[in-house]
């Protein structure tokens, strides 16, 4: 297999642009879809996340209820490092298990990870160096922050304080080896889609 990670910042359109990697032919491998699998009521990370906060982070469908998770942790970062603690190394070996499924094959494998790059703007995992190629999303502050209100149902200072807790595009830029530029329409992915395929192919 040969295996490139792709970032973005929040609403940056890293899964509209993995989407369209999977229609080229690559595998999406989804640490977010992973990690809703793992938070499912009664999966173990679910479990261990009630066993530290409680009754009060279930919905009164029995899911996980995010907007309780979100409003513990993100003002307090030793909640959000134990919420890492706990979410973090089940993912990591969740994503492992799959990989070892596609190692033997040649298919290319878009590993999507919102947080590759964190606030000090390094990869924070010694893992990812084994990706041969990193996908940075690129968007405009204002493009995201109007995307996750019209698209999302996003409050904007909401949308505008979470961008600002993550890395910077320049952070994220500093580490791409191929930077997609989604300013633009959909549309106006296609051409560059078409070239991160045709760059992908030359790293094999
Ligand atoms: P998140 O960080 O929340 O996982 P993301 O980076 O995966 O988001 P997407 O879900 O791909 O981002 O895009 C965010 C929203 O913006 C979606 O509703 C998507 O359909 C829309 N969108 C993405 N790219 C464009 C574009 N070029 N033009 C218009 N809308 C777009």
């Amino acid at each position: 297999m040969l295996e490139l990670g792709l970032t973005g910042g929040i609403g940056s359109g890293k899964s509209t642009v993995s989407q369209r990697l999977v229609d080229k032919g690559a595998k999406l491998v989804d640490a977010d879809q992973i990690v809703r699998d793992l938070q499912a009521p009664g999966a173990p990370v679910f479990l261990a996340m009630v066993e530290r906060w409680g009754d009060k982070i279930i919905g009164d469908d029995g899911n996980l209820n995010r907007a309780a998770v979100a409003e513990i942790v993100f003002s307090d970062t030793d909640e959000l490092d134990a919420l890492n603690g706990i979410v973090h190394p089940s993912v990591v070996t969740e994503i492992a298990r799959v990989m070892k499924e596609l190692s033997d094959t040649d298919h290319v494998v878009i590993n999507d990870i919102p947080l590759l790059v964190n606030k000090e703007g390094k990869s924070e995992r010694p893992e990812y160096d084994r990706f041969k190629g990193i996908i940075v999303v690129d968007v405009p502050t204002e493009v995201a922050v109007a995307r996750l209100v019209e698209f999302r149902g996003f409050d904007k200072e909401d949308a505008e304080a979470r961008i600002a807790s993550q890395a910077s595009r320049d952070q994220r830029k500093a580490i791409a080896d191929f930077v997609v530029d989604n300013a633009g329409s959909l549309d106006a992915l296609d051409p560059q889609i078409d070239a991160c395929w045709e760059w992908i192919q030359t790293l094999r």
